[in-house]
């Protein structure tokens, strides 16, 4: 997702002053303020939701938030069971990892809310990171 926000920003027109950060929105040209990537989220959201959707569209792949479950899950001895981190019940993805993104959200609202969508209170860059690995994990399965 960060890339993709790297697209309609320019990163070469960043100002850092103190804890304030603004950058070059290349849509609007606007100079907008933000202390973390979902700040520039939002603004594409509210101010140009026509690029969001195209960027949406782009970016849906399901991979991607198939590689949040597996921060709340482990997979099991048995091939098609994983364990909830938080519970420790074992669920079958066997069809689909939806199965276990119900379960967050219906039994640990919370995580998965902060996995899932990227809220203003997020700590955006770090945790686009982790995502990455646990990425490179699962595939090298
Ligand atoms: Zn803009
Ligand atoms: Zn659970």
């Amino acid at each position: 997702m960060g890339d993709i926000i790297w697209k309609m920003f320019d990163k070469d027109t960043i100002e850092i002053k103190g804890n304030d950060r603004k950058v070059l929105c290349v849509i609007c040209g606007n100079m907008i303020p933000y202390t973390i990537m979902s700040d520039l989220k939002q603004h594409l959201i509210k101010l140009h939701s026509n690029y969001v959707n195209v960027l949406e569209l782009q970016a849906h792949k399901p991979r991607v938030n198939v590689s949040h479950v597996w921060k709340h899950f482990k997979r099991t001895d048995c091939k098609f069971y994983a364990e909830c981190n938080y519970c420790n019940n074992n669920f079958s993805y066997k069809t689909t990892v939806a199965n276990l993104k119900k379960h967050l959200n219906r039994v640990h609202p919370d995580i998965d809310a902060k996995a899932d969508v990227i809220k203003t209170d997020t700590n955006g860059e770090d945790s686009e990171e982790s995502r990455s690995e646990e990425e490179s994990n699962v595939k090298g399965e």
